[in-house]
């Protein structure tokens, strides 16, 4: 069979600074499978070898890529899972996605499947964006943290395919007590791999997740100010995931450097947190804030996509940051921070209580603190 022709794929997408994440999320993520051949140990989806028999099919995720267009042109989406390649239809959704001028990213699994053919044939298809997950700058540490042997070799294999082919890679890296060690070698791996972001994911017990150690707040502190002295000097652009605080960490370290009171340096655009600038589909369609908040605004298997996200309940209390608990709830950077709502529900089952791993009290503060609030705030 002759090779289909590669998809004109949307070049960019609308100005991140410009979006309103009130009306459309700056990333929808669908998680197109929970299947995967890996059993890593932090797996927010808790992957299982096989595909579950409710999962959307091809006409309804096509209808779901559908919906997504709604949100604007130019929408940013992440198939996710599990390991999207245990889809056999994923080029055909990559395809209907490209087509329908969505911008088109995935994140596989670091598995003997991330061929480099595979890799080609992703590219071919529209992607415009792979993201691979590295915990580990070795295969000792990165192996034993997936628990696969070889899984090292092949992610590095699939990243240097991508870049071969010219598609932009993101190394993805999850930050707990059995990697913080591993950063700044990694920091390195990521530079020597020419990847365009480093998006570096703050632990959140969730799934198997739950059986790691996160680091302390104040670890988390020196991490924070560690990244954003790499993101000054970096090739690469540096971000966090699920730990919105880093904002308000890099605004305090410029401000100290350039010794202004009023400069953020770093612009005045809302920080994006779950259900405001995020959103996720589950793999049976339902509409979730976060894949890290598994508190569900209904299903859209059968359409509902926008207006759950625009007007639900619970996607708009998670968006009103004067709602906020605790010490986020008087904290003067809310609005650029707002804290992970993920770690706040996954700690204490309130979503809007505050986030237990930001370090920072606000001045005058005389509440509850994190530690606190276990069984809610
Ligand atoms: S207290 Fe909350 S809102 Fe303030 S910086 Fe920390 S996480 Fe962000």
């Amino acid at each position: 069979m002759a090779p289909h022709p590669p998809q004109s794929r949307p070049s960019t997408g609308p100005d991140p600074a410009a979006i309103d994440t009130s009306r459309r999320p700056f990333v929808l993520i669908w998680e197109v499978t929970q299947a995967c051949e890996l059993a890593c140990d932090h797996c927010r989806a808790d992957a299982q070898p096989a595909r579950h028999p409710d999962e959307l099919t091809t006409s309804e995720g096509k209808r779901l890529l559908d919906q997504t267009r709604e949100f604007g042109p130019g929408q940013l989406v992440v198939l996710s899972g599990g390991d999207p390649l245990a889809r056999p239809d994923l080029v055909e959704l990559i395809e209907y996605g490209t087509s329908r001028g969505l911008r088109m990213t995935l994140t596989p699994s670091g598995t003997s499947s991330l061929t480099p053919e595979t890799v080609h044939r992703l590219s071919d298809a529209g992607v415009t964006r792979l993201a691979v997950s590295l915990d580990g700058a070795t295969p000792s540490t990165h192996d034993t943290f997936r628990g696969e042997n070889g899984s090292f070799e092949e992610t590095v294999r699939a990243a240097r395919a991508a870049r071969d082919a010219g598609l932009p890679i993101q190394i993805n890296t999850t930050v707990c007590a059995q990697t913080v060690d591993e950063l700044p070698a990694l920091r390195d791996l990521v530079d020597e791999l020419d990847a365009v972001l480093w998006s570096v994911f703050f632990l959140v017990p969730v799934g198997r997740g739950r059986i790691l150690e996160s680091i302390s707040p104040d670890r988390a502190e020196s991490v924070m100010e560690w990244l954003s002295d790499v993101s000054k000097d970096a090739p690469f652009g540096v971000k966090t995931t699920e730990a919105p605080f880093y904002r308000r960490v890099a605004i305090q370290h410029r401000r100290d450097a350039s010794g202004s009171p009023s400069s953020d340096g770093i612009g005045r655009r809302l920080g994006i947190t779950a259900g405001d600038g995020f959103a996720f589909v589950s793999h049976t369609g339902e509409l979730y804030p976060s894949g890290f908040l598994p508190k569900s605004a209904g299903s859209v298997r059968d359409g509902g996509l926008v207006e759950r996200y625009r007007e639900s309940e619970l996607f708009q209390s998670l968006r009103d940051r004067d709602a906020l608990r605790g010490k986020c709830g008087v904290c003067e950077y809310r609005h650029v921070c707002g804290g992970s709502r993920s770690r706040a529900y996954a700690h204490t089952d309130d979503p809007l209580a505050s986030d237990p791993l930001c370090a920072y009290v606000p001045e005058g503060y005389d509440g509850k603190m994190p530690s606190d609030q276990a069984s809610g705030d």
